[in-house]
């Protein structure tokens, strides 16, 4: 009897310590987003007032003027925030009433009966990471004389940090290098990285491509995040690396070119933490360490972000033009027409300091002055209708394929640059 009781008590005992060790989802309840959008340049000053306070979280990036910008604020500092907006005469909407009713319906609508069987793709739902890397591995078992993996790290909780290669033939070709979810929210990134891969390696229309140029994919670069969205927290942005107040460091703000100089924040919980050194993520480090153990190869390099339809090339820090403007500015012009040709999707190109306000210590600015890769771009993603950074699982195949047409007139040029010798532009 005794012991049926006692037994009874440690199960309880138990549960509840599951409950509370076990973490609990974070909650956007009464969480508002609102869309400004700042006329002039002193509009965008103000804002960016705002985006080390930690009650504001800036969804977009504030864009020089004219471009709207989505910001959720805590329930606590709406009030003050809609004064704020009234007294500055600044124009804004509210585009999301309540995001934890959002993430719900999401939730509802996308959430698997199934997980993904091993090994296999998917476009119509986004997936975990142990199931992107199921998916990479298996094309190694498949197509073992054109793709392999390598663990280039391993992230701050231990996930690998697994890279594909894919190519043919002779080895030290030239690489083109795409890496995507450096920030953990970004779904629709590791999407993109995942049919560049399913069509290289299988579908065979392509095989030319992977013949004069190696493909090395990153699919997820930050995974502790990555997973973190899918268990915890839908909006988390940054690492998650352990700090004494707030955990994680914006792994874009995080390379050491430019680092804290602009656009960046010292503050361990903002979303734009550049950490308390440059690279002092085990992630950037595995980016860096790659970058520098291929230097010369890596011809192209291409970070997937969301969201905002841009397609941005150095640099970020100052509005100094990189010297091959021209050609960057004319090859994204084109890879943009490419991608606007399937349904009209249209990417503002330029540098990112032209599009956006400055940033600093980002992976793209890094690529170029530091890695030696002249052909280096960043990916905004467009979001999934109003719904920011979850678009609808259903979307997912209309903007992978639309990227890939992108990626095709990258690839041609890279071909033609550095393979032919036959440089156009
Ligand atoms: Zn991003």
């Amino acid at each position: 009897m005794n012991q049926t009781i006692f037994g009874c008590y440690l199960q309880t005992l138990v549960l509840f310590l599951v409950a509370i060790t076990h973490a609990v989802r974070i909650s956007y309840d009464g969480y508002k987003v609102y869309q400004v959008t700042p006329r002039t340049r002193v509009e965008a000053d103000l804002l960016r007032e705002f985006e080390e306070d930690i009650h504001f979280d800036f969804w977009s990036e504030i864009r020089a003027v004219d471009f709207p910008v989505d910001i959720m604020v805590a329930p606590g500092a709406q009030e003050e925030f809609e004064d704020f907006l009234d007294n500055q005469n600044l124009e804004y909407t509210t585009i999301i009433e309540n995001v934890e009713e959002k993430i719900q319906e999401e939730d509802s609508r996308q959430r698997r009966q199934v997980r993904v069987d091993r090994g296999n793709v998917t476009f119509t739902e986004y997936m975990r990471h142990d199931e992107i890397l199921a998916y990479i591995e298996q094309l190694t078992v498949d197509y073992p004389s054109i793709a392999t993996t390598e663990v280039i790290g391993k992230s701050f909780e231990g996930r690998d940090l697994t890279v594909i290669r894919i190519s043919s033939g002779a080895s030290n070709k030239s690489i083109i290098f795409i890496e995507a979810a450096i920030h953990a929210r970004e779904w629709i990134a590791p999407p993109v990285a995942l049919y560049i891969i399913n069509q290289l390696v299988e579908n065979s229309n392509y095989t030319n491509m992977y013949e004069d140029i190696e493909w090395v994919i990153f699919p997820v670069v930050n995974p502790d995040g990555y997973e973190y969205t899918h268990t915890d927290a839908r909006l988390w942005r940054k690492t998650r690396s352990t700090a004494t107040i707030c955990n994680g460091v914006d792994g874009n703000r995080n390379f050491d070119f430019q680092w804290m100089v602009t656009g960046a924040s010292s503050w361990q919980c903002s979303e734009t933490y550049a950490g308390r050194s440059a690279f002092s993520e085990v992630e950037t480090q595995a980016v860096k360490n790659f970058f520098d153990s291929h230097r010369g190869r890596i011809k192209l390099f291409i970070d997937l972000h969301s969201y905002g339809r841009l397609l941005m090339f150095p640099w970020g820090y100052t509005s100094d033009p990189p010297s091959d403007f021209e050609e960057l500015q004319s090859l994204g012009e084109r890879v943009n027409d490419a991608i606007t040709s399937v349904r009209g999707t249209n990417y503002t190109v330029g540098t990112a300091i032209s599009i956006l306000y400055p940033t600093s210590g980002g992976s793209r600015d890094y690529a170029k002055a530091v890695g030696g890769i002249d052909l280096s771009y960043t990916i905004e993603l467009p979001a999934g209708g109003n719904a920011g950074f979850n678009p609808d699982a259903s979307e997912i195949i209309p903007v992978v394929t639309e990227i890939w047409e992108g990626i095709k007139v990258f690839y041609d040029y890279v071909v033609e640059k550095y393979v032919n010798g036959t440089k156009t532009v």
